[in-house]
């Protein structure tokens, strides 16, 4: 591997990263690989059935509300980390007082938070009706491995949701929104080109706006310069596996735990020295999973 860092690495797309024999924690890049392989294998976002130590929202918010947690809904607009806690001031006119804030707004970051590798994009998907009998061996996830992708998968009740389309130039809702028949058509005829067999019985049809940044990897850790401020943002396509990964690496660095992948995913590092080779989220969650369901 030379001098490659874990980050330059990723952006090759190397199935090197997912070796899945001889681990060495003391290499970056195969510890980065190890923390993404934990991640995944305890949330594939591949997996029909609710995988191990992943459940749904709704149970978590249950969980979280028994052990005391307390739920406002509100926008929040300002944060004031300058003493010992923060400050987050809601657009209701109350205000949250914390020792630690984690910030997870999606693609929309707050003026604390200005990173600058971060872009946001749109992409759209449709969903057939159900058609078992015409699905590919196994129901496999596909992933095209190019810069403007497609991916295509199945659901339990044998339907194929094909997306792609990707676009950074319309991500206003509205906009984004509009331009859901005319993608809608196009990932139609992508998926006849691609799976002849597929019946084009269009059922479900939608878009979406992510965050994403240019070497695939995620923003996650302490907010520079803002005490007690953290974040998790550029999931990408892997919302699954990073939001995972966050979650372990957050709550680790509040109680005093600073692991090594911070490095990588750190919210102020620079953009890459080399461009980008493949797409941002194909350089990561995705190449494991399509790893470990077909090893
Ligand atoms: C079409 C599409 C398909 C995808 N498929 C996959 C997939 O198969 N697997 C996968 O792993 N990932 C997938 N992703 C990516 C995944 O959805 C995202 O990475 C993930 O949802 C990001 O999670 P998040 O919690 O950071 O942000 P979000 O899910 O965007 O949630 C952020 C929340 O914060 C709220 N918010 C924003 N600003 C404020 C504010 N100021 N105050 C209070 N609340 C605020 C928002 O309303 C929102 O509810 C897909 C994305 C799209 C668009």
């Amino acid at each position: 591997m030379g001098q490659i860092a874990p980050r330059e690495l990723l952006q090759t797309g190397s199935s090197g990263l997912c070796l899945h024999s001889s681990f060495a924690p003391s290499r970056p890049h195969l510890r980065l690989a190890a923390a993404f392989r934990h991640a995944l294998e305890n949330s594939c976002p591949g997996e029909h059935k609710p995988p191990r130590r992943v459940v749904n929202a709704g149970h978590m918010h249950a969980i979280s509300l028994g052990r005391g947690a307390k739920l406002f809904e509100a926008d929040a607009l300002a944060f004031d980390s300058g003493g010992s806690s923060v400050n987050v001031s809601l657009d209701n006119g109350r205000e949250i007082e914390a020792r630690y804030a984690v910030l997870a707004t999606g693609y929309v970051m707050p003026e604390i938070v200005r990173p600058e590798i971060q872009h946001v994009t749109s992409s759209w998907a449709i969903a057939t009706t159900p058609q078992p009998q015409n699905l590919w061996q196994d129901g496999v996830l596909i992933w095209e491995d190019s810069k403007d992708y497609h991916y295509a998968r199945t659901t339990a009740d044998g339907r194929i949701i094909f997306g792609g389309e990707d676009d950074s130039t319309i991500v206003e809702p509205e906009a984004r929104d509009a331009a859901v028949p005319v993608k809608a058509k196009a990932l139609a005829q992508k998926l006849a080109a691609l799976w002849p067999r597929a019946a084009l019985d269009i059922d479900c049809r939608w878009a979406g706006t992510f965050d994403t940044t240019d070497d695939g990897l995620p923003l996650i850790g302490a907010v520079p310069g803002a005490k007690n401020l953290f974040a998790a943002y550029g999931y990408g396509g892997n919302g699954i596996t990073f939001s995972y990964l966050a979650a372990e690496l957050i709550s680790a660095l509040i109680a005093g735990h600073r692991s090594p992948p911070l490095d990588d995913f750190a919210i102020d590092r620079p953009a890459p020295r080399k461009a980008c080779v493949g797409n941002a989220m194909g350089a990561s969650g995705y190449h494991f999973a399509a790893a470990i369901r077909w090893r």
